[in-house]
């Protein structure tokens, strides 16, 4: 039996005529660019997050670029966020003049340490992004009050945590504005590229929707740079017949993640993800590996892995020979992400050298994320559970015999 780690097939078998039907409708409009169908995926998604505006954007990436700009972050200003992200979190930063700033991130949740934020503030800093990683949600209460006491504004990268929430209250929500990817492996999905930002305040939403067409309060007038950075209307209608499902694709994520957890407790050279608050959205379920001291998950099949050695990581073997044994019984696994940001050869004139961030520096070296989506079939679920079993008792088996 093959595991693939994503497959759309089940839910295009599911909602396939529908999809088809909107975007056939779409097609036949003339439409492309604009119209009713954005109008009413924008004023649909912002319900959901509980918001009163929400503005569709060409990515998960140009969300987070169009809410900085939106809250005049440029040139000479400090974003402090994590390492342990996609790359776009800190590119965002970049892209609008400032400078990311990179704080660690806590090994039991693998989200942004907020001691390490709050002490990193500097008189330049600006703004703090939050990144809810995997779909987990950061601590947004203690976010907005650090933020309140020092005057930042807060961008909250929702981008894999569309269906989260913090304290009951949808993530995107808590900050200045809510930044979302529809990339289509996020847990809302479109047929390509797309985005958007969320955000409370009329004036804000306007400047970033005027941001995302060229800086263009009217047609032909321009009263700043802006970008080409339109949700298209083919992605809109897509996105209006998935969105219904979003909470119980959800739903479905956290059940898996829950089967994942309770059987594979006595998979003792791994370490499993916390459960996490309520309001965990599982865009990943993310395993550790640590290296084989003291756990030698892979006895003496370890080879040493050419990223550490190249980025100055600490020694990822274990988790790479399992991530092979996985696959060569059918189940395939992804590593998000094998070099963090500040480690990555585009960052190298901010100094952050090997041991800058150990925590996140380690989880790159030690992270395993398991096939998760919606449609993950009972009988796969159990495939993974077992394989994982069988090889973490096999290299149980060997730490015994090391001991010995
Ligand atoms: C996917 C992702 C982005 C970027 O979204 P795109 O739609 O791919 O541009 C940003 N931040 C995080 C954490 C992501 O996972």
């Amino acid at each position: 039996m093959q595991v693939p780690p994503f497959s759309l097939s089940e839910q295009l078998a599911q909602l396939g005529p529908e999809l088809d039907a909107a975007v056939l409708q779409v097609l036949r409009s003339g439409q492309y660019i604009g119209g009713g169908v954005i109008a009413a995926f924008e004023k649909a998604f912002a319900e959901s997050v509980g918001t009163p505006f929400a503005v569709g954007c060409n990515s998960g990436t140009d969300a987070l670029i169009l809410a900085l700009r939106g809250l005049g972050i440029g040139p000479g200003d400090e974003v402090i966020t994590c390492s342990f992200s996609f790359f776009a979190t800190a590119e965002a930063i970049s892209a609008v003049g400032a400078t990311p700033v990179f704080v660690d991130v806590e090994e039991s949740s693998y989200l942004i340490n907020l001691d390490q934020l709050e002490a990193a503030i500097t008189p330049a800093t600006k703004a703090l992004i939050p990144v809810h990683l995997f779909g987990r949600p950061v601590d947004m209460e203690r976010v907005c009050s650090i933020a309140s006491r020092h005057g930042l504004k807060v961008v909250e990268d929702c981008a894999q945590a569309s269906g989260a929430s913090w304290a009951g209250r949808p993530v995107g929500s808590w900050g200045d504005v809510g930044c979302f990817s529809f990339f289509p492996t996020k847990n809302l999905g479109g047929a390509g590229d797309g985005g958007a930002v969320t955000c409370c305040d009329e004036a804000l939403a306007q400047s970033m929707r005027e941001l995302a067409v060229h800086g263009m309060p009217r047609r032909y007038l321009h009263t700043e740079l802006g970008y080409n950075s339109r949700l298209d209307s083919m992605q809109a209608a897509v996105l209006n017949v998935k969105l219904p499902h979003l909470s119980s694709w959800v739903e479905k994520r956290s059940a898996i993640a829950s089967r994942y957890r309770n059987e594979l407790t006595a998979a003792d050279a791994i370490a499993l993800p916390e459960a996490g608050p309520e309001g965990h959205s599982w865009n990943q379920f993310v395993v550790r590996v640590p290296a084989c001291s003291p756990n030698p998950a892979c006895g003496s099949s370890c080879t040493p892995s050419s990223d550490s050695a190249s980025f100055g990581l600490p020694e990822a073997c274990c988790r790479d020979w399992l991530k092979q044994q996985l696959q060569d019984a059918g189940v395939t696994t992804i590593i998000y992400y094998p070099i963090p940001i500040h480690r990555q050869p585009a960052y190298a004139h901010l100094g952050y050298g090997p041991g800058s961030l150990p925590i996140t520096e380690r989880l790159c070296s030690e992270v395993l994320s398991l096939p998760i989506f919606p449609e993950l079939s009972a009988e796969q679920q159990g495939r993974v559970i077992e394989v994982l079993l069988e090889l973490t008792a096999k290299s149980g088996s060997i730490s015994q015999a090391l001991a010995a």
